[in-house]
């Protein structure tokens, strides 16, 4: 595993086997291939170690909403580098921009009124605390036996162990021991693959309101904590919710005194055309994840947002309960904090939100034209974010074989091609940076169809 030291910087070569353990990355990839390495960005487009440019159709992991040189945000981190590069936020006490942006991310969030943010340094560890959280209300309230959750089969809510086991993807389970016993999964509401034939998109979601109702009924309302859902499906294969979902299954989530947690680490900050995926949904969440955008990625930053009725069976109880004994070093840590702060502050000053409807149309209707493909079953996506499924015969049950490798051929096309997508088996996703210009949209659409031709 030495290749590294005898590595060409400048080309890449060399290493193959390098000393990293790396993410979401198998043994052969880092025996047999060289990676791709990023050395700088430039607003929408990152550049290799060879200095081959690309359009980065991903925003790195749905996550550079403001693009790869936004000056103001490295300002803010170096301004506050020199005056206090870090101190907690432990025992009551804390900093000024951990203070400002728990009020700051308390007043954009809209969809309903929440009372407090509690700062981690990733959506894995959001959601995470979510579970604590919960489990650590219920114990307050006196309802000890309420610890289940319910998550959805596609879902993507992070990696660590909780996190992991709220995650409805196979991957993230298998050899991994996992999902943790208190953790159930309910339907993927993914019409295009799941309708019954000649169900309409309500029917599709009355019909899952009443399987998640059935699930509840069966383990017992009285055991199940919360449910929690990304308002549109991103890892998983950017599934959108079909038509009242949300109405009916928050429905359902409230009929049984059930809290709901709203995953938006990859929807919240613009990316569906609105500041939250709640908003575009008409959720009303008992808690909130948040990360990536909120420091367009510039700094690990994520929070949780808690509603006022939590708040209050806590603090109500503090005298009983003591210390709320959770939390990380690095807890609203100064520098991510001035970050988000100037972050915000920027899609405020610039409208993101119409930012983003400005140029979503282009996008969507530009990639969307290529339906017609004989090799593509469905493209689906909403704002800034997208996904394209390959499949034969136009149709969710015939899967190309996985040893064609279709999505990863498509994949290495665009990346040839200069432009750098998701492949998730034969799933492509985008999820460009919302300051994307309608010139880059052009050449994003026409790398697409590049690779598409070829691919077909
Ligand atoms: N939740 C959602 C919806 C995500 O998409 C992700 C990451 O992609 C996470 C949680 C986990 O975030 P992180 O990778 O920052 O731990």
């Amino acid at each position: 595993a030495k290749d590294s030291s005898t590595s060409d910087a400048k080309t890449g070569q060399g290493f193959k086997s390098h000393d990293m353990l790396a993410p979401f990355t198998a043994g052969w990839q880092t025996n047999e291939l060289n990676p791709l390495i990023i050395e700088k960005s430039e607003g929408s487009y990152v550049y290799d170690i060879n200095g081959k440019k690309y359009l980065d159709a991903l925003a790195g992991l749905w996550s550079t909403a403001l693009g790869g040189s936004e000056q103001r945000l490295v300002d803010a981190a170096t301004a506050q580098l020199k005056k206090l590069p870090f101190y907690h936020s432990f025992w009551n006490r804390t900093t000024r921009p951990a203070l400002d942006l728990a009020k700051e991310l308390l007043e954009l969030f809209t969809a309903r009124k929440m009372a407090k943010a509690f700062f981690v340094n990733s959506g894995s560890e959001a959601n995470d605390t979510q579970v604590k959280l919960v489990w650590y209300y219920y114990n307050a309230l006196g309802k000890p036996d309420k610890k289940k959750f319910i998550a959805r089969t596609k879902s993507y809510h992070g990696s660590t162990l909780i996190a992991a086991s709220l995650s409805g993807l196979s991957a993230l389970h298998q050899k991994f021991d996992l999902p943790a016993p208190f953790v159930l999964h309910t339907d993927c509401p993914h019409y295009w693959r799941y309708h019954l034939p000649g169900e309409t998109e309500e029917e599709f979601a009355t019909r899952l309101a009443n399987n998640l109702e059935e699930l509840i009924l069966k383990e017992g309302p009285e055991t199940i904590a919360a449910f929690i859902a990304e308002p549109v499906m991103g890892a998983g294969g950017v599934i959108l919710p079909p038509a009242a979902y949300f109405d009916k299954i928050q429905a359902v989530v409230k009929k049984y005194d059930i809290l709901f947690i709203a995953d938006e680490v990859i929807c919240a900050f613009g990316r569906l055309g609105y500041m939250f995926g709640c908003d575009k949904y008409n959720i009303k969440p008992d808690l909130v994840s948040l990360a990536k955008a909120l420091s367009s990625a510039y700094m690990p930053i994520g929070a949780i947002l808690v509603s006022p009725e939590i708040i209050e069976v806590i603090h109500s109880q503090s005298n009983k309960l003591g210390v709320f004994s959770h939390g990380f070093t690095y807890s609203g840590s100064p520098v991510p904090c001035v970050v988000a702060l100037e972050a915000l502050k920027i899609y405020k000053e610039r409208n993101i939100v119409d930012v983003v409807n400005k140029i979503a149309p282009k996008f969507q209707d530009g990639v969307k034209a290529f339906s017609d493909s004989p090799i593509i079953g469905e493209i689906r996506g909403t704002g800034l974010i997208l996904a394209t499924e390959f499949v034969d015969n136009k149709s969710p049950n015939d899967p190309f074989p996985p040893e064609w490798g279709v999505g990863a051929y498509f994949g290495a096309q665009c990346e040839k091609l200069g432009m750098l997508v998701r492949v998730a088996g034969d799933n492509i996703m985008m999820s460009p940076p919302f300051i994307i210009s309608p010139e880059e949209v052009d050449e994003l659409i026409s790398i697409y169809g590049k690779a598409l031709r070829e691919t077909e």
